[in-house]
């Protein structure tokens, strides 16, 4: 802290304004609460690093946080519903699908741009008059003591907050700060991420193909286009990404196969190395994490973001609920971390799970997978459940998740 520097006094300072933080704040903006969002990169930032030109796929628990936050019906004129989910197992005889309209639901999530997330999410946040918005500005050190959090910023003032949220991502200086662990396991996998031309209209369905090296997401996207999750090993995705467009289109095709006719076009790729974070807790003195600062995962279920989001929206309920007590209060964060630790833990089991199942190449467990597959698609009980999934994984539901308003009458 520059020791010119009077600190500001806030309730809540929020690390992180991405896909995560800034979606906490909004939900926050309906409280008596002072609240401020110091965030590294603004959302214009060609180099913002959640969002960035990523695609997601949200699920129906994310459009009714979304619907609550009153940021929908502007991401939504830019989302790309999923009417069927079509999963196989390259070479072998299984496969399934899972229909929207078959489980009664208008679609079984929405794919969107990370940047119109951003943008949605942004432009709202600079109306609420009672959050403050610090960006560009790091924070480069964070210190507990009993009644707050202070926190050091390069490019603004110094922040004292009654409770910090750790937004701040899966390399996470808040959290460490406030000396939770976090363990880490490298999948020695990379995805690359680009969008690509098909021949053949998507009609709405997402592909989830495995193959001998890794799986492959292909997702519904605006104006025929696909977005595409390629995870490979890492020296394979060196290699692909080194390719020219026409090498790449042609190894593309010949591993997800001929399924959208031939594959046109590709635009700009990107590598992401994938590991699994997990947070000891979601809580500490003073400190609430959420989002990939409390757990980071491999994108082949496409659930965290979701699972993030329902972090924020469980905190904003029980600062809801908790009018009058102290934000930062070691009982309401404890509400919190117990709250979360049923949906963190079975999702991050699932995500990690079918990661390894999938990876597997010995030839009974290649033969059980199809099978299964196969079994699943017969089974209605099955997909229905798995639709359900797309609400929620596991325990109750915050309010927000639940199309209920955050504070009001509920009943
Ligand atoms: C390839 C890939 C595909 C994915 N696909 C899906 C999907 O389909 N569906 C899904 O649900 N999830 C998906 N995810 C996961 C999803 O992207 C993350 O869960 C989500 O981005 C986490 O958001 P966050 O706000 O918690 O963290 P981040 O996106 O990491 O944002 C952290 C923010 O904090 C800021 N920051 C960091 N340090 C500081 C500091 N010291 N001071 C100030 N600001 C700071 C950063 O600038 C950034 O804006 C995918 C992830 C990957 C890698």
């Amino acid at each position: 802290m520059s020791a010119a520097a009077p600190a500001t006094v806030a309730d809540v300072a929020i690390v992180g304004g991405g896909m995560v933080g800034a979606s906490l704040a909004l939900a926050l903006s309906a409280l008596p609460l002072e609240v401020v969002v110091v965030e590294a990169t603004p959302p214009e930032d060609g180099a913002q690093p959640s969002f960035d030109t990523r695609t997601t796929a949200l699920s129906n628990g994310t459009r009714r946080i979304f619907e609550g936050l009153g940021v929908w019906d502007e991401i939504v004129r830019e989302a790309t519903p999923i009417r069927r989910i079509h999963v196989s197992d390259r070479g072998r005889f299984g496969s399934a699908v899972v229909d929207a309209a078959e489980q009664g639901i208008p679609a079984l999530g929405y794919v969107v741009e990370n940047r119109v997330v951003g943008r949605a999410l942004w432009r709202r946040l600079r109306l609420c008059p009672r959050i403050r918005l610090v960006s560009p500005a790091t924070v480069t050190a964070a210190r507990v003591t009993d009644a707050a959090v202070h926190l050091d910023l390069d490019g603004a003032d110094a922040l004292v907050a009654r409770l910090a949220v750790a937004a701040d991502g899966a390399g996470s200086l808040v959290r460490e700060a406030a000396g939770v662990a976090a363990e880490r396991w490298d999948y020695d996998q990379t995805a690359v991420i680009c969008q690509v031309t098909p021949d053949r209209f998507h009609d709405h369905v997402a592909y989830e193909r495995f193959t001998p090296s890794g799986p492959i997401a292909v997702l519904p996207a605006p104006d025929g286009r696909v977005g595409l999750v390629w995870t490979l090993s890492p020296g394979e995705a060196a290699r692909v990404m080194a390719l020219a467009d026409a090498p790449f289109l042609a190894e593309l095709q010949a591993a997800f196969g001929w399924r959208l006719g031939r594959l046109r076009a590709v635009a700009r790729r990107v590598a992401y190395p994938l590991a699994l974070t997990r947070a000891a807790s979601s809580s500490a003195p003073r400190t609430a994490i959420i989002g990939a600062a409390a757990q980071g995962m491999h994108p082949i279920a496409g659930q965290g973001f979701n699972l993030g989001l329902r972090d924020a929206a469980t905190l904003a309920e029980v600062l809801a609920d908790a009018q009058g007590e102290d934000p930062g209060g070691a009982a309401l964060l404890e509400r919190y971390a117990e709250w979360r630790r049923m949906d963190r833990r079975a999702l991050i089991a699932f995500t990690d799970g079918l990661v390894r199942l999938f990876g597997i190449p010995w030839e009974p467990v290649k033969r059980a997978r199809g099978l299964g597959l196969v079994l699943f698609d017969l089974s209605p009980p099955a997909k229905s459940a798995l639709s359900r999934l797309s609400l929620g994984f596991a325990g109750r539901l915050p309010r927000l998740a639940r199309g209920l308003p955050l504070v009001g009458p509920v009943s």
